[in-house]
């Protein structure tokens, strides 16, 4: 049977790899909607490639501008593009791979319209966990994780029958500053943020995983997707990146998913979940690996892991507060305009100022994020 997938951010890191296992399976998938935000060339030519029924560009996009050859598709042009691809289509299948909050509404629209959400946008669980968990659940369509840690938990959990985990062990290869002294780390470059050891990222996630806030949010993440208190949720860092995250049983079992670090594998599990697919992907080699070595997280060098725990403690908007000054101060950062340690400091601040939010609805949500990037903004 063929499956029907809708793609939103296909032009990014997540996007594009998801295209490239859709190329290589024709017989059983079918691109029925591609968006993006700006990268207009981009996203042309894999409408060309993919004939998808509908495209969109959420920066705006005229109809002279659309190439004449591409006139075929339906084009929706402004942030309407992120719904219609979510619900306008006939996709069996929606992977939200856009940055930042702004993947929530998608999943709720796609989650309402009886989609099966393949998330790789973990912000969606970080700000709106609880919403999206619920509306899923009720749909009866659980959310399919992308991200490679929460796939390799969401693989290990197959093989738990009716045991729950008693803990997480999600493993972080702990970025391109852990060696690096505190004061370096305050100071440290756009260039050596974004030079990521293990994996090539967006921009915003490869910063994350620099200052460690992309750990700390897939704490949130794992929080919602497998429904475990934060403190059964132990980080460990593993510079290899071949270890994709383990469970714990209480006899003592544990139960990991090793793999190169390469995208298309988790991606691959989800797109073809409860099936496998092949990804053109290797299994590492453990001759050639020799060893694999775990550490634990500093948290003094890097106060993202306590500060995300705290929020998760706090409960109401404190995760999204911590999420939305984070998406406001990393781009501050990418734009030049504060030092790597600014990124910390703000999220810190914003999370003091804006302490006892609520996040009951989408609305409240939003508003917690809006006030934070004011916050951060500020400094
Ligand atoms: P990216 O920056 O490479 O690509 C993002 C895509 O979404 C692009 O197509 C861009 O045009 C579009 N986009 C960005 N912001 C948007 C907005 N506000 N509205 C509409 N469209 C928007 O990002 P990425 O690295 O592919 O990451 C996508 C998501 O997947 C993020 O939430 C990230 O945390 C998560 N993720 C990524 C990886 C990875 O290996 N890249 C791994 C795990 C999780
Ligand atoms: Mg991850």
């Amino acid at each position: 049977m063929i499956k029907k997938i809708a793609v939103l951010g296909s032009t990014g890191s997540i996007g594009t790899q998801t295209l490239d296992l859709c190329a290589r399976h024709p017989e059983k998938y079918r691109v029925t909607a591609l968006t993006a935000r700006s990268s207009r060339e981009k996203l042309f030519e894999q409408v060309r490639r993919f004939r998808p029924e509908m495209a969109g560009l959420t920066e705006g996009i005229t109809p002279e501008e659309i190439p004449e050859d591409l006139r075929f598709c339906r084009w929706v042009s402004g942030k309407e593009a992120l719904r219609a691809a979510a619900v306008e289509t006939e996709a069996d299948q929606v992977l939200v791979a856009i940055v930042g909050i702004a993947g929530l509404q998608s999943v709720m629209d796609a989650l309402e319209a009886g989609r099966q959400v393949l998330l790789a946008n973990k912000e969606a669980l970080v700000t709106g966990g609880h919403l999206v968990m619920e509306l899923a659940r009720r749909k009866g369509k659980p959310i399919l994780p992308v991200d490679s840690e929460h796939s390799a938990i969401f693989q290990c959990l197959q093989a738990a029958g009716p045991n729950r985990p008693e803990r997480i062990l999600l493993t972080a290869s702990g970025g391109p500053f852990r060696t690096w002294d505190a004061a370096a780390i305050r100071t440290a470059t756009r260039e050596q943020a974004l030079k990521h050891p293990n994996w090539s990222m967006g921009a915003k996630i490869t910063v994350d995983s620099a200052s460690m806030f992309n750990k700390g949010l897939e704490i949130m993440e794992a929080r919602w997707l497998f429904d475990l208190p934060e403190d059964r949720i132990t980080v460990v860092v593993h510079p290899e990146s071949i270890v994709h995250s383990a469970i714990v049983f209480c006899d003592g079992a544990v139960l990991a998913q090793l793999g190169v670090p390469d995208m298309r594998v988790p991606i691959g599990y989800a797109m073809a979940y409860p099936e496998r697919m092949t990804t053109g992907v290797p299994a590492p080699d453990l001759f050639d690996l020799g060893s694999l070595t775990f550490e634990k997280p500093d948290e003094e060098k890097f106060p993202a892991l306590r500060l995300a725990r705290e929020a998760l403690r706090a409960g109401g908007a404190a995760c999204t507060v911590l999420n939305g000054a984070n998406e406001e101060a990393v781009s501050l950062f990418l734009r030049g305009e504060i030092p790597f340690g600014g990124i910390t400091e703000r999220v810190e601040k914003a999370l003091d100022r804006l302490a006892g939010l609520t996040a009951n609805s989408l609305e409240e949500i939003f508003e917690a994020d809006r006030l934070a990037r004011i916050e951060a903004a500020k400094g």
